[in-house]
């Protein structure tokens, strides 16, 4: 019988090492999707074929596709697929379909599985055929960026202190930080307790938590190259794009709080 014990700070659920277990195999799952679906971008294939290929391989595997069948007050139908495909300057939530991918095209490619009665959350951008060298650093700078929060992350430190050295990072190769959307406790759920941000600033004083063991949460960095701002790509549907149209990449992990360091649940 598992217990689910309840952190002391702000709502947030901690896992214990069972529940850690089978969060790591709904984080395996998620992390052979998207290698498989990384593998097969190239110049010419959509972004449908590529969600077609997952949510097989999610069925196949007995698990949940997260994504499907979500509801956003801002969009006028449920996501329709079991992964965001965003190109391009679409930092998240892009809906898969017949957009053939072009060479110099970035994609971001998101994908949420539930097994068990657990979640795994994980993101990647890939570049489709030869993308400029801007660009290229922009994938490498979000990449860095998350792997820097994860070396970072020690039980005892307040996630400021993480979200402030990805904000660092990111602000110092001259890209931007986007502040909507930030990561997140997964859980049971996919989005628990706490918001898990990629910037720090006074506004968030109030949210700031401390790292403990059995947390378990989705840090994922999303990064442009030109400004932060985002917005809705149109009026009725889910897909968010940058402002300025400037390129965005995103890179996501699910990680726990173990008393020996982080791990990495959405790993091989
Ligand atoms: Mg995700
Ligand atoms: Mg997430």
């Amino acid at each position: 019988m598992m217990t689910t014990k309840s952190a002391t700070q702000k709502g947030i659920i901690l896992k214990d090492n069972d529940e850690i277990d089978i969060m790591r195999r709904a984080g395996a799952l998620v992390c052979r999707v998207l290698d498989h679906v990384c593998g097969l971008v190239k110049v010419g294939a959509t972004t449908g074929e590529l969600n077609d290929v997952a949510e097989k391989m999610i069925s196949d595997a007995g698990a949940e596709a997260l994504f499907k069948g979500v509801v956003n007050p801002a969009a006028s139908y449920p996501f329709p697929a079991a992964l965001c495909t965003s190109v391009n300057d679409e930092v998240v939530h892009g809906v898969p379909g017949d957009r053939a991918l072009k060479d110099g095209d970035v994609v971001s490619i998101d994908c949420g599985v539930r097994i068990d009665g657990f979640c795994g959350d994980s993101a990647r951008t890939i570049p489709v055929g030869n993308v400029s060298k801007d660009v290229q650093s922009l994938l490498t700078v979000t990449e860095e960026s998350l792997q820097l929060a994860i070396s970072e992350m020690k039980v005892g430190l307040m996630w400021s202190e993480i979200a402030t050295a990805i904000q660092r990072k990111v602000e110092a190769a001259g890209m931007s930080v986007v502040r909507e959307f930030v990561g997140h406790g997964i859980g049971q759920e996919m989005h628990e307790e706490p918001k898990v941000p990629n910037y720090h600033d006074r506004s968030q004083r109030k949210s700031d938590f401390c790292l403990e063991e059995g947390m378990t949460l989705a840090v994922e960095p999303m990064v442009t190259l030109g400004a932060s701002d985002v917005m809705y790509a149109d009026a009725d549907a889910w897909v968010i794009v940058t402002k300025d149209s400037s390129f965005a990449a995103h890179f996501e992990h699910s990680i726990a709080m173990t008393a020996n360091g982080p791990v990495i649940l959405t790993a091989a």
